[in-house]
């Protein structure tokens, strides 16, 4: 896609905004700019001294400039379970967080997504109350095939599914032979399929136990292992594009590197508890902890973050998905699998990357420009002549604690209570004006260059 770029309109008055900065995060790496803002739009990137007419200007001095966060995995809830998190609560969060846009999964939500009366019952309780852009998810459920095509011609960003009950029962998983029905009907649309890869017939039962190991131990790697080497080859035979959602178990990787190599249209995201916990840590009766597929042991997080350098793992996502603090409690059956990371995933993953070395712009990369590609939103995820004004002022080497009471999002569970974290956002623009007391987000539809 190219991208028109907006400069100041006439001789009059310049740029709307000048942001300076020592460490700004570019497509081709990080060094010092300045970068124009006009309409919403980064109408020029130059040299960090450069002379720009503009009506306001700023100089950030050392910290950094990134794009703003693309995150493609949030469940917001609402309407259905606005109690359990909402679209303001939610759309707070993610810019406190430095996340710009979230596309939001089909379910949680009642009615789920599955059908465009649902996507329209959803844009209106949306609507007006969104601090950052927000695009949807269509859902693939049993018996839902005819209703697909009107879910991707209203604009949803691709469709998802579950191998596996998925914590609700108003969206209940698909077979396999139900994946290649979906598989080709996507094909027709041109449409991504994303699948939560756990193998509902490799699932123990749940036991009641408030042993976080018993918990890890029903559902164990070869569910995912063996749930993304089959979904790689019906993606070939299909060739439609399928997505891994929250890859947890690196024992799936061979399948996904053996796949992509010999050109399977795969692709695969993580997330920050993947990549900053490990089950060791895990305290008896913890429920904080719990989501699904489980948080496994340290050497296999380690295996994740080399997946994510040599780039068999694209994204690196939240898979936001909060809770009230009751629902969470009680052993590892009862509580209910969800860890809600918005405002965190930029620090939690930044802090793991520079203990390892991973420079900041690989972590951007994995966190806004590989999602935004990944659905196809142009003009989001960079800073580069033509995008999305949305951007992000990042005081990288500050450092914070984390405090459950500064979270935004409606119940701050965490398991991340009292980390200290490297990374504090200090401001998030949304095309071109920072995000403030106002609402001003919009609902995005594919393919719409916001
Ligand atoms: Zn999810």
């Amino acid at each position: 896609v190219r991208l028109p770029a907006s400069g100041p309109n006439g001789r009059s008055g310049g740029y709307d905004l000048v942001l300076r900065s020592d460490r700004v995060v570019l497509p081709d790496g990080t060094r010092p700019a300045a970068v124009a803002v006009h309409n919403g739009r980064i109408a020029e990137v130059s040299g960090r001294d450069a002379v720009l007419p503009a009506r306001a200007e700023e100089d950030l001095g050392a910290v950094a400039l990134l794009p703003g966060l693309v995150d493609t995995h949030v469940h917001v809830n609402e309407p259905g379970r606005t109690e359990w998190e909402g679209f303001a609560t939610a759309t707070a969060a993610a810019a406190a967080g430095g996340v710009t846009t979230i596309v939001d999964m089909p379910l949680n939500s009642i009615p789920s997504t599955v059908d465009t009366a649902a996507l329209e019952v959803k844009r209106k309780a949306a609507g007006g109350q969104c601090f950052v852009d927000v695009g949807f998810w269509g859902g693939a459920v049993p018996g839902n095939l005819a209703d697909l095509r009107g879910l991707h011609e209203a604009g949803v960003f691709g469709f998802k599914c579950f191998l596996a009950p998925s914590g609700v029962e108003e969206f209940p998983p698909l077979s396999w032979p139900e994946v290649e029905e979906v598989l080709e009907e996507l094909h027709d649309l041109g449409a991504l399929l994303v699948v939560h890869a756990e193998d509902g017939a490799r699932l123990g039962e749940t036991p009641a136990s408030a042993r976080y190991a018993d918990f890890v131990a029903s559902r164990p790697p070869s569910t995912e292992d063996s749930a993304v080497a089959r979904l790689a080859g019906l993606a070939t035979l299909a060739d439609t594009r399928v997505h891994v959602l929250h890859l947890s178990s690196a024992g799936a990787l061979p399948h996904l590197a053996a796949a992509r190599a010999g050109g399977a249209p795969i692709t695969a995201e993580t997330c920050p508890h993947y990549l900053t916990l490990a089950a060791e840590q895990v305290p008896d009766g913890a429920t904080e902890y719990k989501c699904c597929p489980p948080i496994r042991g340290r050497a296999n997080a380690d295996l994740l973050w080399q997946a994510l350098a040599v780039g068999t793992i694209g994204c690196v996502v939240s898979d936001h998905s909060p809770c009230p603090a009751e629902l969470k409690a009680g052993d590892f059956a009862a509580a209910w699998g969800g860890i809600a990371s918005l405002q965190l995933g930029l620090p939690l993953v930044w802090t793991a990357a520079r203990a390892r070395g991973v420079p900041l712009d690989e972590v951007v990369r994995w966190m806004a420009d590989a999602p935004a590609r990944l659905v196809g939103l142009p003009g989001k995820g960079r800073i580069e002549a033509g995008y999305a004004a949305d951007l992000v002022a990042f005081a990288a080497e500050e450092e914070f604690t984390v405090d459950p009471a500064a979270l935004r999002h409606r119940h701050p569970v965490t398991p991340y209570a009292g980390q200290r974290l490297a990374g504090v956002v200090q401001r998030t623009w949304l095309a071109g004006v920072p995000v403030g007391d106002e609402p001003r987000g919009r609902l995005l539809t594919r393919g719409d260059l916001p």
